[in-house]
């Protein structure tokens, strides 16, 4: 059975409600406050999960009351948790989240467990089955860089969403079969100023860094949809037209679904619509991993093969 294994952070997300985001030295109320199971990571297994495909997660947690809870929320979803560890001395991952009136959000991470891997061994036989091994940069450098050695390896193919934004060694960018970016990221690893209203300009950034040894670049432009790169051809995606409500995770849903077309041998632009319509539909619930849809329910939304979609 094809596998994508995940090598990420897993969070506990809270998130509080408001009319708008409180200025420095200011004190507001929220509307209401909200536990969700989360970090980047975490959404993008449940992600390949829903969407259909075998998915093992690798990462830590804290021997906390968050950890055992992303554990058992992880476990409930059928992905196989035997590479997350359980430490000591280090608080599970959490993200604050505040959602102004207007669906915008603005987020802190404390990483805790999900920085701590130090003394372990991030890479595990799991990675030998891997077809597809997924990264985030809320772990650090140097176990993504080992992780995607080990996939080279084994001949698994690489993908890496550098976010939160960061600079990206080139060593990485060799090992990296598909990069997935948003407009933010784009511009922090081509140090280019992007007009996101111009396919050419995020078509110039995506080429410097094929240019590094990427074969894919994929951009994610929130509600303009997505632009895809792949090996000097290019191809746009509009978006669905959906009230969106809460867009956290909207990139992670996309990344996962987009994950799971690949093992599915889905063409890349199909793969990429795949995520598309997953992500579109993510966005009319409140959440980052509890709002991504299953399989079932991106079908539902088309009544035919969501690769046909526009
Ligand atoms: P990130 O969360 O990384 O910033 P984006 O905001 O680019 O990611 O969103 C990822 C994908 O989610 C988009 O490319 C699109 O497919 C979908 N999406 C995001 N916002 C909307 C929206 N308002 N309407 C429809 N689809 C959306």
């Amino acid at each position: 059975m094809p596998k994508v294994v995940v090598v990420g952070s897993i969070n506990m997300d809270i998130v509080a409600y408001v009319d708008r985001h409180p200025r420095v030295g200011e004190t507001i109320f929220g509307k209401d406050v909200k536990y969700f199971p989360g970090g980047k990571g975490a959404n993008q297994a449940v992600a390949c999960k829903r969407l259909g495909c075998d998915t093992v997660m690798v990462g830590r947690v804290g021997r906390d009351e968050f950890g055992s809870t992303m554990l058992q929320f992880l476990r409930s979803e059928g992905i196989d948790t035997s590479g997350i560890v359980t430490l000591d001395g280090h608080a599970t991952g959490t993200a604050f989240i505040v959602v102004n009136a207007e669906s915008e959000n603005c987020i802190i991470v404390v990483s805790g467990a999900n920085r701590a891997w130090e003394g372990t061994n991030p890479v595990l036989p799991e990675l030998s089955a891997a077809d597809v091994v997924l990264a985030q940069f809320e772990v650090p450098n140097d176990v993504i860089l080992q992780a995607f050695q080990e996939a080279r390896r084994w001949g698994a193919r690489t993908i890496l969403n550098p976010a939160p934004a960061r600079q990206c060694s080139e060593e990485l960018l060799a090992l990296t079969s598909i990069l997935v970016v948003n407009e933010l990221e784009l511009s922090e690893l081509s140090q280019m100023d992007i007009d996101t209203g111009n396919d050419d300009s995020i078509c110039e950034a995506a080429s410097l860094l094929t240019k590094a040894g990427v074969d894919t670049v994929i951009v994610t432009l929130g509600a303009n949809g997505v632009r895809l790169l792949d090996r000097g051809h290019k191809s746009r995606t509009n978006a669905r037209r959906v009230k969106a409500v809460d867009t956290t995770g909207a990139g992670d849903c996309f990344i996962g679904a987009f994950a799971a077309g690949l093992v599915a041998n889905y063409p890349m632009l199909d793969a990429v619509k795949l995520g598309n319509v997953a992500a579109s539909i993510s966005v009319t619930r409140e959440g980052a991993a509890s709002s991504i849809p299953t399989l079932a329910e991106v079908l539902e939304v088309y009544g035919r093969n969501p690769t046909e979609a526009p």
